[in-house]
């Protein structure tokens, strides 16, 4: 494995190097949830994703990207580099930024509003460890799929971080199951809770880290485009040549991409 899997992804360091820290971010969230807990007043708090519009493929939304990188060339793999690194690597720093962007929208993703694990009027469901299917609301899911992913991320018989290690043969298969399970989650965040994401004004996040993972997954075969088709409509917007040009990346971004 490399020394450190992080600087492989340059938007790691554009979303932990937002000025928000901990403390404010927690203000910002606390203000939205009032907002939205007010905003609600349905009966039973259950509106079908369906019945709305797709508030994520609002032009205003997708034109917004943290930066205008070449994602292209970010997710090719460089010559000197293994394979199987590569894959453990990026996969490793996807986890991260997908849980990072979980998380701040976790308070609003309950037993309660996500009785489900919907996405895109497709339901998944968990299988336990024996092959059983389990019926879980969306929060207990992505739960199974954070601390799952991060038990094999942190295993050194499957991710191995020493010298002269080898990467087991199941690597591979293992790699596409995480993939799968992350794009679960932001097909999740995208369908269920964009509105809080717009609020708190991560959606130009989103869809950098969205854009990134889907050339990643593709350029390695890693995912069953069926799987991924239920954000289809997404993708070709964010895509679209049309759509790029209009994108306005901040100079501070910019710059940070050029030296690398
Ligand atoms: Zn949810």
């Amino acid at each position: 494995m490399l020394g450190d899997p992080m600087p492989l992804s340059p938007e790691r360091a554009l979303l932990t190097g937002t000025p928000k820290s901990g403390f404010s971010c927690k203000m910002v969230l606390q203000a939205v949830g009032k907002v939205l807990r007010k905003s609600k007043g349905k009966p039973n708090g259950k509106k079908p994703a369906s019945e709305e519009k797709k508030l994520y493929l609002e032009p205003e939304y997708t034109r917004v990207r943290v930066t205008d990188v070449e994602f292209k060339q970010l997710v090719t793999l460089p010559q000197e580099i293994d394979l199987n690194e590569w894959l453990a690597s990026n996969v490793t720093t996807f986890f991260n930024h997908i849980n990072l962007q979980y998380s701040t929208i976790s308070e609003f993703c309950t037993g309660e509003t996500c009785q489900t694990m919907a996405a895109c009027n497709t339901q998944y469901y968990w299988y336990d460890e024996r092959g059983k299917k389990l019926k879980c609301t969306a929060p207990q899911y992505i739960d199974f799929v954070m601390s799952s992913v991060q038990k094999l991320v942190t295993d050194e018989d499957v991710f191995p971080t020493k010298y002269g290690r080898e990467f087991p043969s199941s690597f591979e298969s293992l790699i596409k199951k995480i993939c799968r399970y992350l794009f679960h989650v932001l097909a999740h965040i995208y369908s269920a809770h964009f509105k809080e994401i717009t609020a708190l004004e991560l959606h130009g996040h989103l869809n950098t880290l969205f854009i990134h993972f889907l050339l990643f997954v593709r350029e390695f075969s890693l995912l069953d485009p069926k799987e991924t088709s239920i954000l289809d409509d997404l993708s070709e917007v964010l895509f679209s040549e049309e759509n790029r040009e209009a994108v306005g990346a901040t100079g501070e971004a910019q710059n940070h991409v050029k030296e690398r």
